[in-house]
């Protein structure tokens, strides 16, 4: 076996005041320590051994396992300190003798491959590999001492070491609370190879970091189209309802209101979010929903788009009918619209086309209308 991660999960969150460790803290639809497992090349490593406590290992092991299948995932039991973890690590990877290893603080979910790869390089020719960064603010102690900026770095995570240096570092050291696995080899009087690392991997241990990091991270667009058509009721005094509005026109015949142009609007939501249609889960056998106002419709999907924390970018919709002349009502519709799903106007457009007198829409005895929603993480 060639190369071999360590990717520390054992940290307890403290420093965040959250009762959730920081690398499992859910940020949109992924925790951080899947971030990382999602931008890392599948090819770079024969495998990964994350080390974590029982309790957590319990319950993220499975998901993280089938999310990550294109991985080779193990665990190994965290300790009190992160050098217990590393240590506990490197020795559950005696029995697959890798050549090289990463360690890696799983709360630096924003390390780039080229970095991972640029650590394994290194490795070809030196014992270790540890990456910083150098300060660049004007940095003074506490007693107001000026320090000349070249001396402080920052010093990051992964660090690359040859298997066997790093395991016997860990072996000889007697003290368990070392601040990371360089020191160790330092210690050991083995030269210590220092590149320059990247800026934008952070270590997420403040609600600070916490928050740039939610800025950064790669927005997941969706999106969802939706289509319906009724048919007009054209003997019945009632009138047509469109996107929440009554309107001067002969209705539309359906189980619930027949509100065409919401009904779309929901199938579109439904449909960004992978979810089955409208009639699923408003059945038009189902005797509650008979002459249902289909804003209940409407709120339901407002709830779902919530419940998996995404918002809505824009949304389209365009009706296909003879009449009535939705130009004229169409900002009605969008205020409607706007306060249902709680979004602006700006980002609605309510449109029209006739069917060029064709078919049954085209004689008048039928409206359609098509929707199509983009949404993204919040
Ligand atoms: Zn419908």
């Amino acid at each position: 076996m060639k190369n071999a991660l360590i990717l520390l999960a054992g940290g307890t969150g403290k420093r965040l005041n959250s009762k959730i460790p920081k690398q499992f803290l859910k940020i949109g639809n992924s925790n951080i320590i899947e971030y990382f497992l999602y931008n890392l090349d599948p090819k770079i490593f024969d495998i990964i051994v994350i080390a974590i406590d029982e309790k957590y290992k319990k319950k993220y092991s499975n998901s993280l396992k089938s999310k990550f299948h294109n991985h080779n995932i193990k665990f190994s039991k965290s300790g009190k300190t992160r050098q217990i973890s590393s240590k506990n690590s490197l020795v559950y990877l005696k029995k697959f003798n890798p050549k090289k290893i990463l360690i890696h603080d799983s709360a630096r979910p924003l390390v780039s491959n080229k970095m991972i790869k640029k650590t394994l390089k290194l490795l070809d020719t030196n014992d270790s590999a540890i990456p910083f960064i150098e300060s660049e603010d004007y940095i003074k102690t506490k007693n107001n001492y000026d320090l000349k900026n070249d001396r402080i770095f920052n010093i990051q995570t992964p660090q690359g070491f040859i298997y066997k240096k790093i395991l016997k570092a860990h072996i000889l050291n007697k003290d368990s609370n070392a601040r990371d696995d360089s020191s160790l080899l330092e210690k050991n009087k083995t030269k210590i190879k220092m590149f320059k690392g990247e800026k934008y991997n952070i270590k997420i241990t403040k609600k600070d970091d916490l928050i740039f990091f939610k800025k950064i991270q790669s927005k997941n667009f969706r999106h969802g189209i939706g289509y319906d058509i009724h048919k007009i009721d054209l003997t019945s005094k009632k009138k047509l309802i469109l996107c929440g509005l009554k309107v001067n026109h002969k209705p539309l015949i359906g189980h619930s209101d027949a509100d065409v142009g919401y009904h779309a609007i929901c199938d579109s939501i439904l449909g960004s979010l992978s979810l089955k249609d409208i009639g699923f889960y408003f059945s038009n056998k189902n005797p509650k929903w008979q002459n249902a106002n289909s804003k209940i419709f409407m709120e339901f999907c407002y709830k779902k788009l919530k419940e998996k924390k995404f918002k809505i970018v824009n949304l389209d919709i365009n009706f296909i009918c003879e009449s009535p002349n939705i130009n004229k009502i169409s900002y009605l519709m969008k205020n409607n619209i706007s306060k249902i799903l709680k979004i602006s106007t700006k980002i609605i457009s309510v449109k029209a086309t006739t069917n060029e007198k064709i078919g049954l829409i085209g004689s008048g005895k039928a409206i359609a209308a098509e929707a199509i929603v983009q949404i993204v993480n919040e």
